[in-house]
């Protein structure tokens, strides 16, 4: 009798789980899914925002160690691309963005900002360590209106914030090829994905979170022709006065390196400088002491990183993925050169500090002009269901970026969906003001500013 009873109870129990398994994976099943591709700060922000609502999201990236984008730093123990590894890479270094302003307008940013702040992910750069350098003049404090922050664990921390408490499914690592990465299928009305041969799903909707060459080509080929004409892309250190009618991206080097402490930089340099913004000079545009600015744990040697103006980049072009080593030694000596210039140090006594350096270019470093339309902030195509968001729809900018991916998923989650128009296809490109400031916020000036 007893074992009867038991068994009808597990029967019963039984069926009641899989009832209950086969519910949740039908509601699972039914929450749109959403491709983005790109996963910096821009489909970072976007991805968390639609999966926290609604969405089913995938999130491709191609970033090798950890996605982030242009936000990127270098950790300790971080496994070299190629040969052994060397004395930099025990330290810890940006290498692309190096400091966050917030627009003031930007109000959700802003609280993003705190939010991070009381985490201890970002933290506010200390009053009197960021500086100006003009060459005529020795380095000045900047007196700004607006905090600047930085991220003291280096500022792939807020890319690796963004993830961390994911509810989306994020494939790093991964490549969505150009050549036929992306394809609209008209009858079941969705996007197919693929990657390394292998096709990687079926997605109501499509977001490209990426600018540059690869976006071009990726929509090349899609019949989502006015998203396409918008991400076609020119390369140029500047843009005319109307902001030209294409999309405009500048390059930068960025070269790190290493010096035996105290170096000649921080000897001739004011001991509270941590950061500066390098103004009126052909060669370069900012510099940092990753020592000063990053917890390390070894503090035998100095790491800095020295950003080149965009003009710089265009004058010394090269391959980004295989510069040839001729090229490397020749653009790292002439930063070094031009950096000793300015600070009126010996060139060759900089040189011969240097122990280790690693130079990178960013081909698609900074938006030169940014899209303006009615509705700003980002792009939506509702016949073909994709969207776009990135720094090149707002401001150039960790801000931007961060801003652009949140707008549009603000969008989609208040549609539920039911995305019925199409927005920001109608606009212009203006030139960006801020874009040789990296996107920061000026010292007296607003940034170039809009609603967000
Ligand atoms: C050298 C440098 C210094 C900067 N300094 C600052 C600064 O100090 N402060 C500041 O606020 N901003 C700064 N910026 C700008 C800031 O970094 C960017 O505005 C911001 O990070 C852009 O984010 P995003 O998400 O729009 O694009 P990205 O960061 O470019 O993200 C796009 C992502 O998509 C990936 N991707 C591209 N194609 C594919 C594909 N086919 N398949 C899969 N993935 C793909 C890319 O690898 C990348 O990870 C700097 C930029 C550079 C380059």
């Amino acid at each position: 009798m007893i074992c009867i009873t038991f068994k009808k109870q597990h029967t019963r129990n039984n069926a009641i789980l899989t009832f209950l398994t086969l519910f949740l994976a039908r509601a699972h099943s039914v929450r749109p899914t959403v491709a983005v591709i790109g996963g910096g700060i821009a489909g970072l922000s976007c991805a968390e925002k639609l999966s926290q609502q609604y969405f089913d999201v995938t999130v491709f990236d191609t970033g090798r160690l950890r996605p982030g984008g242009r936000c990127a730093s270098r950790w300790p123990g971080d496994r070299p691309k190629e040969g052994d590894p060397s004395l930099l890479s025990q330290y810890r270094f940006d290498h692309a963005a190096q400091a966050i302003s917030v627009p003031p307008s930007f109000v959700k940013f802003q609280n993003q900002v705190k939010e991070w702040e009381s985490r201890g992910v970002l933290r506010q750069f200390t009053n009197g360590s960021v500086y100006q350098i003009n060459g005529a003049q020795p380095p000045t404090p900047l007196s700004s209106d607006h905090p600047l922050y930085f991220a003291p664990n280096g500022m792939n921390a807020i890319a690796m914030d963004l993830v961390a408490s994911r509810k989306y499914t994020l494939q790093h690592d991964v490549w969505v090829s150009p050549s036929n990465g992306v394809k609209w299928i008209e009858k079941s009305q969705k996007w197919r994905v693929q990657a390394k041969g292998e096709v990687r799903g079926y997605f109501d909707y499509l977001i490209i979170a990426h600018n540059g060459k690869c976006a071009d080509r990726l929509m090349s080929s899609s019949p989502a022709k006015e998203i396409h004409s918008l991400l076609r892309v020119n390369f140029a250190p500047s843009v005319p006065a109307n902001g030209g009618n294409r999309m405009t991206l500048g390059s930068i080097y960025s070269l790190s390196f290493c010096l035996k402490s105290p170096s000649i930089l921080s000897k001739t340099l004011p001991d509270s400088f941590v950061a500066g913004f390098i103004s009126e000079n052909a060669d370069l545009g900012f510099l940092t002491c990753q020592s000063g600015k990053l917890a390390q744990s070894d503090t035998a040697h100095e790491v800095w990183t020295i950003l080149s103006t965009p003009k710089f980049a265009k004058r010394h072009k090269a391959p980004q993925e295989f510069m040839p080593e001729e090229t490397v030694e020749e653009v790292s000596t002439l930063l070094l050169v031009s950096l000793g210039d300015l600070l009126s140090i010996a060139p060759e006594s900089l040189l011969a500090e240097v122990v280790d350096r690693r130079l990178q270019l960013w081909g698609a470093a900074i938006p030169m002009n940014v899209w303006r339309s009615k509705d700003e902030g980002f792009l939506y195509d509702c016949k073909h269901k994709v969207g776009v968001c990135g720094d090149w729809l707002l401001v150039p900018s960790i801000a931007g970026a961060w801003t652009s991916g949140r707008q549009l998923a603000d969008y989609m989650v208040e549609a539920k969906g039911d995305l019925k128009k199409d927005v920001g296809l109608r606009g212009r490109f203006v030139r960006s003001t801020s874009s040789h400031r990296l996107g920061i916020t000026s010292a007296s000036k607003a940034p170039e500013c809009i609603k967000a």
